[in-house]
């Protein structure tokens, strides 16, 4: 076992009972394999030395650790910094994540790569570190979400992608994952599978993870520059998990900050209305790891529903099941209604329009932050922008 919460997962990939390796015999030995070129590129400087040139140059980074003045000021409690994910290219988190991959699959002599894709910000994110390395690129995408999210599939096929349609079942993005995997079992020689948040069978979770820590590690830096001090709380979103626990990440070992995860409340917790896997999911496996999901009692995956694409997935990252079975990360969620009503708040206040995921995670902002000291710091993740949501939010907030 190891010995500090921050040094999971073990060599089998599990963070305490959760995570593992639950996926067809053709792929055990590919991914024990990336496990192990991954383990070498990690120690590797001239890696990371790309790895970072890429991210200043090409990605933006760092982003700014903003201080909202004008809304700590309305909330009238604890100082609230954003850390400004959103303003990376393509405009969320996400880039920094499908980078890394791509570095490492050019790394393993891969030539092609594959993704799934829900709202298709991930798909985006691949298809530009595709383009920029002069890879193939097949994102495969939901029929019903390719016709939500149009915008996003024009972006992906302007930068030479090519996007899958997905029929079965619902036609979203559990589907989209299954259709990724059967590609992957079929090409796997010389194909690599970038998957997008912090999920699917080890090495990916902690990868995932790792690609996105810089976000804590700047942020870290950033707060002991401008405060002195470490914060008191941080909170972000989560979806599969994976701009949470880049935040979360570079803190782990500090006792006195509290962390906060936002899952998607919905319509209310109803089964189907909603996607908060703490809020009566099950312990199961689905897509290569064994987490808390949401599932029926004869353990069918049930619907999921949220107002933002990105959070509307019916697992949760394994690493996220472990830190809420060992307390030191709690976890909450906002509804669809409270998660709109904070992405106008940070609008008409800061003059900041966030993903309807990242609102989330400023929803419970504008719960908590009134009932802390002026004294008290938080640091909330601010993990995409809301460009990509002002026709759905017109809809409910413009009546
Ligand atoms: C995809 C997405 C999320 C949810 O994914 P995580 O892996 O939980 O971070 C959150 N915010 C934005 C802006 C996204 O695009």
């Amino acid at each position: 076992m190891p010995d500090t919460v921050s040094s999971y997962p073990d060599a089998t990939g599990h963070f305490g009972a959760f995570g593992g390796m639950f996926v067809p015999e053709t792929l055990m030995t590919p991914l024990q394999d990336l496990a192990i070129a991954y383990a070498e590129a990690r120690r590797d400087p001239a890696f990371q030395i790309e790895l970072d040139d890429l991210l200043h140059n090409y990605v933006g980074r760092p982003t700014p650790l903003y201080l909202a003045e004008r809304w700590t000021q309305e909330l009238g409690g604890a100082k609230i910094y954003l850390k400004r994910e959103d303003l990376l290219h393509t405009g969320a988190h996400k880039i920094n994540n499908a980078l890394g991959q791509i570095l490492l699959a050019r790394r393993i002599g891969k030539t092609r790569i594959i993704a799934e894709t829900g709202a298709g910000q991930h798909g985006v994110a691949t298809a530009t570190v595709c383009a920029r390395f002069g890879m193939e690129c097949v994102v495969y995408m939901g029929k019903v979400d390719m016709e939500r999210q149009a915008l996003n599939v024009a972006r992906m096929r302007l930068m030479g992608a090519k996007v899958v349609a997905v029929t079965a079942g619902q036609a979203t993005l559990k589907e989209a994952v299954n259709e990724a995997m059967r590609d992957w079992v079929a090409t796997v020689e010389n194909t690599h599978y970038i998957i997008g948040s912090a999920l699917g069978s080890h090495p990916f979770p902690m990868m995932v993870r790792d690609f996105h820590r810089v976000i804590g590690v700047e942020a870290r830096a950033q707060i002991l520059e401008k405060e002195g001090r470490l914060p008191d709380l941080l909170v972000a979103c989560v979806g599969g998990g994976s701009n949470a626990i880049g935040l979360f990440h570079p803190f782990l070992e500090d006792p006195s900050v509290r962390m906060m995860g936002v899952e998607a409340g919905g319509d209310g917790i109803i089964p189907e209305r909603h996607a908060a896997r703490f809020q009566g999911g099950k312990l199961g496996i689905l897509q290569g790891t064994k987490t808390w999901l949401l599932a029926n009692d004869d353990g069918q995956i049930e619907l999921t529903h949220s107002v933002s694409a990105g959070l509307d997935y019916a697992a949760i990252g394994p690493e996220h099941a472990f830190l809420q079975s060992i307390g030191r990360v709690e976890y909450t969620y906002a509804t669809d209604d409270e998660a709109l009503e904070a992405f106008r708040s940070l609008a008409t206040t800061e003059g900041i329009l966030p993903a309807l995921e990242s609102s989330h995670a400023m929803a419970y902002l504008r719960k908590i932050a009134p009932t802390m000291s002026k004294d008290s710091i938080i640091i909330a993740n601010l993990s995409g922008r809301g460009d990509k949501d002002v026709e759905q939010a017109s809809k409910y907030l413009l009546r």
